[in-house]
């Protein structure tokens, strides 16, 4: 059964969601600029914890995890509506416990976690009073994993630790750290890579640097350039069981994406709200925005773009719920990853563009969606190498021609075709 229609129920649930977000959320993103990361002091907290406490409440906090850890257990498909109306507002995925990395973190140790690891780290990420980092990225490596050298070594019942890694957002606010390194360098990098849980605060764990983003400001960077010297662990700082790491990344990462992706139509969808509103509320040469041709296109283009990229985020997110396997839905989750920073990027200059000279002030939004687009094209590998899985899934699909000549050759299909229906030609031709 095909369907496009959201439960009214749930509609209801959407609806207040989206005027919560707007009237309550959005604001903080003004009031408290780049603090969402930043544990909660005491006034902070008095305003954030009512808010986060309604959202539980109305029982839509943490909804990417099932009933059985805290969430709603409503799906990807769901969740995606949700995330839509999240996605206008960076602090929105705080005060509905769904920020990532956070999500991608929780979910994997909900996977592949021991009781006692789900106690320490899961719950209290869970209840939104602790922060997790994930670090993967080296200096010198990052789109290929089977290049890190970080490694970590057995001594006795513990393992040891050493390396670098980059890029490992949000570190110096968080409370531990997943961490991915080469366990058995004498193996294939698919069978000896191994994940880690660190608590920050182990010794030997050195935040070198916090990398900032093009417009931030001196001290406002968040991504963490860390060295781990001989970090010591105990075995049950292993997650899931040595050599798993690949495994558990494609988890991760898969659930994060498509996470990014539905955020990203609520914000594209916030720069082609102010895209149409600026059409018609200013005119030049005789005329509103809204009646230049330019401006219409530039809005049927990016209306067209914004539907288009959120049926196939939906679909993928119903593909998600249906086969409840990552693996199966890869080629469509990389394919909305290659998709995803265009049509923000597109959206977003279309908009900045019609807004003038303002559209380029840092009193509109538009500059920093552009660099956003740039950092979804980076940030959980980039555009080219999605293309690439996608390229290999769809060509497993397909075989090489038997012949010399294409199977859709016109001249030797017209033969078959004449061959099949010459009864029919001939009888026609006598009519003649
Ligand atoms: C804002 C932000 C947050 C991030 N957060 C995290 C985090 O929390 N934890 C973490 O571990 N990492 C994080 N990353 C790192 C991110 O995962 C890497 O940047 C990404 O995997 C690319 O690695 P790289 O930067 O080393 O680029 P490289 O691997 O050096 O690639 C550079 C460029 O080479 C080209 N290229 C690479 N491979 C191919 C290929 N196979 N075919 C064709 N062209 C190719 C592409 O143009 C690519 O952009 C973050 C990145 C950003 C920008």
């Amino acid at each position: 059964m095909w369907s496009f229609e959201t439960d009214p129920e749930y509609q209801k649930v959407l609806d207040w969601a989206d005027e919560f977000v707007r009237e309550e959320v959005e604001p903080l993103d003004l009031a408290f600029p780049h603090q969402q990361f930043v544990p909660l002091d005491g006034k902070r907290r008095e305003a954030i914890d009512p808010l986060k406490e309604e959202v539980r409440r109305r029982g839509l906090w943490a909804t990417h995890l099932g009933a059985d850890l805290g969430g709603q257990g409503y799906g990807q498909l769901k969740l995606a509506l949700l995330n839509e109306i999240l996605g206008r507002s960076q602090w929105a995925p705080i005060i509905f416990g769904c920020q990532a990395p956070d999500t991608g973190n929780a979910e994997i140790i909900a996977h592949y976690g021991t009781e006692e690891q789900k106690q320490r780290y899961l719950r209290p990420l869970l209840d939104g009073e602790l922060f997790s980092c994930y670090s993967m990225t080296e200096p010198h490596a990052g789109a290929d994993p089977t290049m890190f050298t970080t490694s970590a070594v057995r001594d006795g019942d513990d393992w040891v630790i050493n390396g670098w890694k980059f890029f490992s957002s949000n570190a110096a606010t968080a409370s531990f750290l997943i961490v991915m390194v080469v366990t058995n360098p004498d193996v294939s990098a698919y069978q000896g890579m191994s994940m880690f849980l660190v608590p920050t605060d182990t010794p030997g764990v050195t935040i070198e640097r916090n990398v900032g983003l093009y417009g931030e400001r001196e001290g406002e960077g968040s991504h963490a350039l860390i060295h781990y010297d001989n970090v010591r662990v105990p075995s049950e700082a292993l997650l899931g069981g040595e050599g798993q790491a690949f495994a558990i990344a494609q988890t991760r990462l898969g659930g994060g994406r498509i996470h990014h992706a539905m955020r990203t139509i609520g914000l594209s969808r916030k720069a082609l709200d102010m895209m149409c509103e600026r059409a018609l509320s200013r005119e030049t040469q005789g005329s509103r925005l809204s009646d230049k041709q330019f401006v219409q296109g530039y809005i049927a283009d990016s209306y067209a773009q914004l539907l288009q990229f959120r049926l196939m985020v939906l679909y993928t997110a119903w593909e998600i719920d249906k086969y409840n396997d990552y693996k199966k839905v890869r080629k469509d989750i990389a394919a909305v990853k290659v998709v995803m920073p265009t049509v923000l990027h597109d959206i977003a200059w279309r908009a900045m563009q019609v807004h003038g000279a303002l559209g380029v002030t840092n009193e509109v939004p538009f500059l920093g969606m552009v660099t956003g687009a740039a950092v979804m094209g980076l940030a959980d590998g980039p555009t080219e190498v999605h293309k690439t899985t996608v390229a290999k899934q769809v060509l497993r699909d397909h075989r090489p021609a038997e012949g010399m000549w294409p199977s859709e050759w016109i001249p030797a299909k017209r033969e078959a075709a004449q061959a099949k229906y010459a009864d029919f030609i001939e009888h026609e031709v006598g009519n003649l």
